[in-house]
């Protein structure tokens, strides 16, 4: 179906600068598929963005973690849209589960972040996921609700790549089985043929996120509805290019 493979890294709130430089040198000398084969971008804190964006190799891209939801003014603590497109940073991770939860992002907010975001010209990492509690409950629901916010907002998904992280799995060592994340992701699908388009179903990439590593994600990648992987902890680590090529 001709979807490129993405391998994102969310550094989330770790790093110093020492470490930082460590973590896009062992990038930089690593031998993974061209950007022909796989869409590699990396994630760090906001304030170790400009070293990494100039240090990493151009086949590589950088992307913020979160951006404000309109215009920039005064909103202390917020870094708009607009000032990550004039840092010439082209990616932001939209609706993370750490924010949604410990922040209160609500759905809404979320669908008027993103579509602020691809508004001023970002692509856009948007993601969505179920705790343990409502994925008792019925995952489906949940995640419809979340991609239904986002649908409602946007117009053009050319830009968006859909993150599906189940809280339950995310930093806890408990990776979703392929057959797991396989069956949410084509629900997934299913829902944006139905909702949105059939082209969009088509073309929109799925990306799976919740402790994947190098061992687990050979198999997680051969799933047809996992287009690729939002990685935290081993994002930080030199498995992240076993993940990377994983595309292959
Ligand atoms: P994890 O985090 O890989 O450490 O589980 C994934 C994420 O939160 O994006």
């Amino acid at each position: 179906m001709g979807r490129k493979f993405f391998v994102g890294g969310n550094w989330k709130c770790n790093g110093t600068t020492e470490e930082v430089k460590k973590i896009v040198t062992t990038l930089n000398e690593a031998k993974v598929p061209g950007e022909d084969v796989v869409e590699v971008v990396v994630s760090p804190p906001f304030v170790f963005l400009p070293v990494v964006k100039s240090l990493l190799r151009p086949d590589f891209h950088v992307s913020a973690q979160n951006c404000w939801v309109r215009k920039g003014g005064a909103y202390t603590g917020e870094v708009s849209a607009e000032m990550l497109v004039n840092s010439g940073i082209p990616w932001v991770i939209i609706g993370h589960s750490e924010r949604r939860q410990l922040l209160n992002e609500s759905n809404e907010f979320v669908g008027d972040k993103v579509a602020y975001a691809l508004q001023q010209g970002l692509k856009v990492i948007a993601c969505i996921g179920e705790t343990l509690e409502q994925r008792e409950a019925g995952t489906r629901a949940v995640v419809s609700e979340q991609t239904k916010a986002i649908a409602a907002k946007i117009s053009n998904w050319d830009n968006v790549v859909l993150a599906y992280e189940p809280v339950w799995a995310i930093g806890t060592g408990k990776v979703a089985t392929p057959a797991q994340a396989q069956e949410v992701h084509a629900d997934l699908r299913k829902w944006v043929h139905d909702n949105v388009s059939a082209e969009v179903a088509a073309s929109v990439r799925i990306i799976y996120g919740g402790s994947v590593n190098g061992g687990n994600c050979k198999e997680l990648a051969a799933q047809p509805d996992v287009d690729g992987f939002l990685v935290g902890g081993a994002s930080l680590k030199p498995e992240f290019v076993d993940i990377i090529n994983a595309a292959t």
